[in-house]
C-alpha cells in the first residue's frame, strides 16, 4: 500500500478519530461536527498546561507602569533639550528581545523619536539610568499642541453639545472655555482649569497647552488627539479630539443624546470631548454637568455667543 493522506481537519468522510483530545486532564483541543464538517474547538494555547505554553507577554506595559514612568521624568521625555510629553515605554534593561519584561526599573519613557534613537543604541545603560534619576528635575513645565485645524467644531462638556458656539463658559465675567479663530479661520480652543485650592492649573492658549508644576499625571498618547491632566485634590480636565463621519457615527458615540436638532450639523465635523472636574464644586462628567444641586445634560446649542454664563 502507498502513503495514505491524513486530513488535517477531519471532514465527514474521516470522521474524526479523537474528538477531544486532553493532555494532562486538561481539554487541549476538540472537534465538533458543524455543517457536515469537522472543525476544530477550544484554545489549544490556553487550554495546555502551565510550562507547556508558548507564552507571549503584551509589549504594552500594564497602566500603573506607565504611570510610574512618565512620572518619573517630570511627564516630558528626559533626553537634553527634549523635554516632549508625548511619551512611549522603553525597555532597555534587559532589552524586550533579550527578555520580555515589565519591569520599571528596567524602562524609561521616551518620546518617539528618542525611542527609535535609544532601540538603536544611541543611549549607555548607564546615560539612560541617570535620565531616570534626574528625570524629575528637568522640567518644571511640559507642553504641547492640538494640531486639528478646522473651520466648524462641536464642543462636548458636561454631557451637553454646543455646535458654532464661540463661548461656552463663562464665570464671574471670565472666560472658562472659548475658542478664538487664527488668520484662516480656523478654531482655536482656550481653557483655563478651575480650581479651589488657589494653586496654579494647566491652561490651554489657542491649542497649546502648558502644565503648572504640580500635577499628579498627564496621560498624552503620542497620537497628540487626547490629553487628560489630573491633580492630587481631584482636579482634572481631559480633551479628546475625534473625527465624526456622519449623524450615525455621532449617534453611536453619542448614546444617550437627543438628537432633535442636530440636523442643521455639517458633516464631517470633528468634536472636541471636554471633561473638567473642579473637586467637590463643580464636574463636567462624559455624560452630565453639575454644579451644587443642579443637573443639566443633553443639550444642544449652536449659533450661541455665550452658552453658559455663571455669575
Ligand atoms: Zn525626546
Amino acid at each position: 500500500m502507498g502513503d495514505r493522506l491524513i486530513p488535517l481537519i477531519p471532514t465527514d468522510r474521516y470522521p474524526a478519530p479523537h474528538p477531544l483530545l486532553y493532555i494532562g486532564d486538561r481539554l487541549s483541543v476538540g472537534f465538533e461536527r458543524r455543517m457536515g464538517a469537522w472543525n476544530v474547538i477550544g484554545d489549544v494555547e490556553a487550554n495546555r498546561p502551565a510550562g507547556h505554553r508558548n507564552q507571549k507577554m503584551n509589549r504594552k506595559p500594564p497602566n500603573a507602569v506607565k504611570k510610574a514612568l512618565r512620572d518619573e521624568v517630570g511627564f516630558g521625555c528626559p533626553v537634553p533639550d527634549c523635554g516632549s510629553p508625548y511619551l512611549e515605554w522603553h525597555h532597555f534593561d534587559p532589552p524586550w528581545h533579550v527578555e520580555e519584561h515589565h519591569r520599571p526599573e528596567g524602562m524609561i519613557a521616551l518620546c518617539r523619536e528618542h525611542h527609535i534613537q535609544a532601540d538603536n543604541g544611541a543611549f549607555t545603560v548607564d546615560q539612560m539610568r541617570q535620565f531616570k534619576e534626574n528625570g524629575k528635575q528637568n522640567w518644571a513645565q511640559v507642553k504641547g499642541r492640538f494640531n486639528w485645524m478646522r473651520n466648524r467644531l462641536l464642543l462636548k462638556l458636561g454631557g451637553n453639545f454646543f455646535y458654532e458656539t464661540p463661548c461656552i463658559l463663562t464665570i464671574k465675567g471670565k472666560r472658562v472655555i472659548w475658542f478664538e479663530r487664527d488668520s484662516d479661520n480656523y478654531l482655536l480652543l482656550n481653557l483655563v482649569m478651575l480650581t479651589t485650592t488657589g494653586q496654579p492649573r494647566a491652561q490651554i492658549v489657542n491649542n497649546e497647552w502648558l502644565s503648572a508644576v504640580n500635577e499628579a499625571d498627564i496621560l498624552c498618547p503620542p497620537a497628540a488627539k487626547s490629553l487628560r491632566i489630573s491633580y492630587t485634590n481631584g482636579d482634572m480636565v481631559s480633551i479628546e479630539f475625534i473625527e465624526l463621519n456622519s449623524i450615525a457615527e455621532a449617534a453611536q458615540r453619542y448614546r444617550d443624546a437627543n438628537f432633535q436638532n442636530w440636523g442643521i450639523v455639517k458633516y464631517p465635523i470633528t468634536a472636541v470631548e471636554v471633561t473638567h472636574n473642579v473637586a467637590g464644586v463643580m464636574e463636567f462628567s462624559g455624560n452630565a454637568t453639575k454644579f451644587g444641586t443642579m443637573v443639566g445634560l443633553n443639550l444642544f446649542t449652536a449659533y450661541c455667543v455665550n452658552a453658559i454664563v455663571i455669575e
